[in-house]
């Protein structure tokens, strides 16, 4: 699969499903298929970059606007005031699976420290 035939490239387009919380022209975001927490949403530009320094250096005011994104996300399940995590994975070492630029959100538990253990696989 190319890098702009991502799987969120494919949400984007509506050739697989999604639950989507949350979209305008620039930004969607979804709930991950596979929460880690009881919020985990992803918020995804639409146009393609492969990391997040891509993004920043490219349009960072479109990086500005997945973080407001997410806090609106966070508003509106009722976490900020109990906190949350943003992230972005980059490489293999991070995990990063989907080579599409997207911030996870992460909340609604105490989330633990920063790092887990080795990634699996
Ligand atoms: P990464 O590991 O690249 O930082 O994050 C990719 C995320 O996409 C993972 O948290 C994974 O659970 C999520 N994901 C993978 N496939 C799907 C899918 O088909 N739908 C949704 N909503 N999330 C997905």
């Amino acid at each position: 699969m190319s890098d702009t035939d991502s799987l969120f490239q494919r949400i984007i387009d509506r050739e697989i499903p999604a639950d989507i919380v949350r979209e305008n022209d620039r930004v969607i975001a979804i709930r991950d298929i596979n929460p880690q927490a009881p919020t985990h949403a992803l918020v995804i530009p639409k146009s393609h970059y492969r990391n997040v320094a891509e993004l920043a250096g490219d349009d960072p005011g479109l990086l500005a606007e997945l973080v407001e994104t997410a806090h609106a996300i966070a508003a509106d399940d009722g976490i900020v005031e109990s906190g949350y995590r943003l992230l972005f994975n980059t490489n293999a070492d991070a995990g990063q699976t989907i080579f599409h630029v997207h911030l996870h959100l992460l909340g609604g538990e105490n989330l633990g420290g920063m790092t887990g253990g080795p990634i699996k696989g």
